[in-house]
């Protein structure tokens, strides 16, 4: 028998996370897990953290350290806590990282992990977005693969020849199209947080849900796409496909065009992403396309869901405007889930942000996390002053 593989999850809590921990418990032979992280929620952590004798349990916010301290007592987990803590088990060596933050936040103990790890199973997509460059070109120098979680980086990952990357045609990137597929645009001045929330497809985390109702989130993914596989904005097509079968698509000269397709269940793409190159089994219902009857297809409405148009412009441009798509996005989506911006109003501060804001000259990662914080601060002035 192997020895275990050893693993640590950053978001272990998360929608992303729990389901990492849910394919371990599966096969807990398989597995040895080092550290375990989470913002804010102790009780969520050290639950993990007892099931699964976890070596490090940290917590973001050290407000929250003798809560989850005294969770843990009694068992062999060390508890840590503040940035000092998620940076120091960044640093410990292990089979696979599983980069599952949401946001930006998740930049620096990716970045962090990156010579101390083998494979990156990589979920924090806002990390590429923002740093893509600098990750790529750290896990090249270290030898560290990065294998995708997103479902659709996913399919493309398991379909792209690499030996036939000059015969490429396109990547086509799918989207189930959100919640306001079909809605008319009169009706999205009413859209509320409670219909947001409701995916059709896929159940996720709250911040990546808005992103999908606004198809920012495909966005993100098209940007995502482009520097994960390293292919040119104009080759990368994206397509509404509303019963999200078919995860992604990559066409060929030869007139070949191979997806991978599964039910709409991110457990397939983390086991893919776990286990890689080996595919472990999965509880997740297998395909049946009689039952499904058909598939269909159309193209995305850039007028309803201008966020995807706007990417494509930051991807275009520079590094330094799909920072600014990631962060004016993030903060946006924030203070629309607390009822301080309406849902329309969030592509209009992406907009406005990426018009006004000159990017400095980004070097580093250093670089880029000063030029969020200074993103953050400045959308929120923007949302605050602003009268729509
Ligand atoms: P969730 O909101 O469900 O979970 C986020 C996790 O990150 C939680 O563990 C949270 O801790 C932790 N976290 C949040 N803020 C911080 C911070 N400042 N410092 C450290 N940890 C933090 O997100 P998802 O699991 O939905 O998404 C995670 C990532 O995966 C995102 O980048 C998303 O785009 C991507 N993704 C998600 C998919 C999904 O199906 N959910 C599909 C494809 C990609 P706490 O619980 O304590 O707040």
């Amino acid at each position: 028998m192997s020895a275990p593989q050893k693993i640590s999850i950053f978001g272990a809590t998360g929608s992303i996370g729990q389901s990492t921990l849910d394919l371990v418990g599966a096969t807990p032979d398989a597995f040895k897990v080092i550290a375990l992280t989470a913002q804010k929620n102790v009780t969520k952590l050290a639950d993990a953290a007892i099931q699964t004798g976890a070596q490090y349990a940290v917590i973001a916010d050290s407000s929250q350290y003798e809560t989850l301290n005294n969770l843990l007592v009694g068992t062999k987990t060390t508890v840590l806590c503040g940035k000092e803590g998620l940076l120091e088990v960044a640093q410990i060596e292990v089979d696979t990282v599983i980069s599952a933050v949401v946001g930006l936040a998740g930049l620096e103990m990716t970045y962090a992990a990156i010579p101390y790890c083998r494979k990156l199973a990589l979920a924090n997509k806002e990390s590429i977005v923002a740093a893509g460059e600098q990750i790529l070109a750290l896990a090249t120098e270290h030898s560290t693969k990065i294998v995708p979680v997103d479902s659709e980086h996913s399919a493309i990952f398991q379909v792209f020849e690499e030996q036939n990357r000059a015969q490429l045609n396109k990547l086509i990137l799918t989207a189930s199209g959100g919640p306001f597929r079909c809605l008319a645009s009169a009706e999205f001045a009413n859209i509320t947080v409670e219909k947001a929330l409701k995916h059709p497809n896929w159940d996720m985390g709250a911040k990546i849900t808005i992103d999908c109702a606004t198809l920012a989130n495909k966005g993100l993914e098209l940007i995502e796409a482009a520097l994960l596989f390293n292919v040119p904005e104009h080759q990368i097509d994206v397509i509404v496909h509303p019963e999200s079968i078919i995860h992604s698509l990559v066409a060929y000269q030869d007139g070949s065009t191979l997806a991978q397709l599964g039910m709409p269940d991110m457990r397939t793409a983390i086991s893919y992403a776990l286990g890689w190159p080996y595919r472990h089994k999965t509880l997740v219902k297998p395909l049946n396309l009689i039952e499904m009857g058909k598939l269909t297809f159309e193209a995305p409405d850039l007028t309803r869901f201008p966020a995807l148009r706007l990417a494509r412009q930051a991807l275009k441009n520079c590094q330094g405007q799909r920072i600014i798509f990631n962060t004016a996005n993030e903060i946006a989506v924030e203070n629309f889930l607390n009822h301080r911006l309406s849902f329309i109003e969030i592509p209009k501060i992406i907009e406005m942000m990426l018009e006004k804001t000159t990017p400095p000259k980004l070097n580093c990662v250093a670089d880029v996390i000063d030029f969020d914080r200074y993103l953050r601060h400045h959308t929120q002035q923007i949302i605050q002053q602003f009268q729509f």
